[in-house]
């Protein structure tokens, strides 16, 4: 026999083919509190949906330690031969939850480690950089990106008036219309940390780091062309790749590792390390290797494990700390924000947000909460409740700079930033010709969408900052 069907509340229920009413033709009684349930909890099904990185997927895996990093931190998820569980989610940024996996836009790449030291997020990219370096920017770098106010179409123009008014795009831009400006699937891309994140032993000392997801699979990018052709083909190309190679037993994984820069290192290196526009060049960072990283299930449920999965650049365990990347601050507020927002008060309760280490924290009740503390309900206390503990804690934090005025400044510069010169390096020194040729295609074929004056001028000024032959052959698309 099947399963009888009950309401919410696990009353069986008659019927799910006809309301109750006053006759076959009758209206509807009030008392049909089934028909009532059913219809109001559909109206409540969705949460609202991330306003940026709204459209992604997810599935779940470990990171395993395979190196020693143990001389650059104590955190215990990355102590040698540590094997932890993990959740990733993948996305794109500017597209709403259902557009095309294959719109030209960065690429999500979210990990949520389940460490014995609480969970530990390191959500990042599958670029190395950003578009901008201050967070209050950001609301106006997304609004340029997404829909116009009138009607509610997204609109080039926007975005390369965006982008050209901030010269510190650049870099970001460069990449992202370049080959690897549009990945093959998920699987075939690698994934930053993007920030730079603070270190520190045992021993107390301290290191810059930046991590990087080197994927296994090789990297593998679509054509402006294929990618066209997909969208319209099939709009969820990317979910479905990761869900049957997962299926069929094709687990993806990435090797992870990590640059590291020595503390004292940072004030005088020739670029601002804490720059998001800006990467370690490898040549003075080598990467060093940490692990590997796999995935290995697929999420039962996606709603519960991937919609309301809520990742936080804050969720940092001890051993590791934040830099004074401008960015990363933003985002550390930003984004349980948003989960307050989106999923609720008590969003770190349900089953994939919840850390496998025990939870000892006085925050109590709100929406939906179950899992609630006793006495007692305040600190300190002499009942024996929980106490915090400097020493147990292990917190990593840096005094780096803050011995200064309080002021609204762009970054001091470092002997070699400038908002160009990384593009021009990825341009000229790591593509190769027929990767130019494409970079140029893609970003005519962007710009003839909808670009128009005075916009388009500085269009060219651009790119012609970025790489002087690049801009001329963009100009001349364009008759200029
Ligand atoms: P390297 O020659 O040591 O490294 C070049 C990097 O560029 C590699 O990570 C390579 O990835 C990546 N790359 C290759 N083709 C593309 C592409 N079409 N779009 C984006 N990235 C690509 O150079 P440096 O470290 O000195 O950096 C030079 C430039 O390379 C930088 O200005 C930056 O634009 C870019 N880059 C640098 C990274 C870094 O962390 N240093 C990371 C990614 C890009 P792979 O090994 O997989 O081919």
């Amino acid at each position: 026999m099947t399963k009888p069907t009950t309401n919410n509340v696990g009353i069986p229920v008659a019927s799910d083919n006809d309301s109750l009413t006053l006759g076959a033709n009758g209206p509807i009684l009030l008392q049909d509190h089934y028909l009532i349930e059913k219809n109001a909890h559909f109206n409540r099904e969705r949460v609202p949906e991330r306003v940026v990185h709204a459209k992604g997927g997810g599935a779940f895996g470990f990171l395993e330690v395979t190196e020693d990093v143990s001389q650059f931190t104590k955190a215990a998820v990355f102590q040698p031969g540590t094997r932890t569980e993990s959740l990733i989610r993948f996305s794109s940024v500017a597209g709403e939850n259902g557009s095309p996996d294959t719109w030209r836009d960065p690429r999500g790449f979210a990990v949520k480690l389940y460490t014995t030291q609480g969970n530990y997020d390191i959500v990042g990219n599958n670029t190395p950089v950003f578009f901008i370096r201050d967070p209050i920017k950001f609301p106006d770098f997304i609004h340029s990106q997404k829909r116009r106010a009138d009607n509610h179409l997204r609109d080039h123009n926007i975005q390369w008036d965006f982008w050209t008014l901030r010269p510190e795009s650049a870099h970001q831009v460069t990449w992202l219309m370049g080959d690897r400006g549009i990945p093959s699937n998920w699987r075939e891309m690698d994934g930053f940390g993007s920030h730079t994140y603070l270190w520190e032993n045992a021993g107390g000392e301290k290191f810059w780091v930046k991590y990087h997801f080197k994927t296994d699979q090789g990297i593998g990018y679509l054509t402006q062309a294929d990618a066209d052709r997909i969208a319209g083909e099939d709009a969820d190309y990317y979910i479905r790749d990761l869900w049957t190679a997962i299926e069929r037993g094709d687990h993806p994984s990435w090797t992870l590792y990590v640059q590291v820069m020595p503390y004292e290192e940072a004030a005088d290196y020739r670029f601002n390390p804490f720059d998001l526009t800006k990467v370690w060049p490898h040549g003075d960072y080598p990467l060093i290797k940490v692990g590997r990283y796999v995935l290995d299930r697929n999420p039962s449920n996606y709603f519960a494990e991937i919609e309301q999965a809520a990742f936080s650049p804050a969720n940092m365990v001890p051993g590791i700390g934040p830099s004074p990347d401008k960015m990363l601050q933003g985002r550390l507020f930003a984004y349980p924000d948003a989960h307050r927002y989106r999923i609720g008060a008590n969003f770190a309760q349900l089953p994939v947000n919840a850390p496998k280490s025990p939870v000892n924290s006085y925050s109590r009740d709100g929406a939906m909460r179950y899992q609630n503390p006793g006495d007692p309900v305040y600190a300190p206390n002499s009942f024996g409740g929980p106490h915090a503990d400097a020493a147990y804690a292990g917190e990593t934090v840096s005094s780096y700079g803050v011995v200064d005025e309080v002021i609204r400044s762009a970054y001091r510069l470092h002997a070699e930033d400038d908002d160009f010169g990384q593009a021009g390096t990825l341009v000229r020194k790591v593509m190769d010709a027929a990767q130019r040729e494409r970079l140029a295609s893609n970003i005519i074929g962007h710009a003839k969408k909808g670009v128009s004056e005075p916009v388009l001028e500085r269009v060219f000024e651009y790119w012609r900052n970025v790489d002087k032959t690049l801009g001329d052959k963009v100009a001349e698309a364009f008759g200029k």
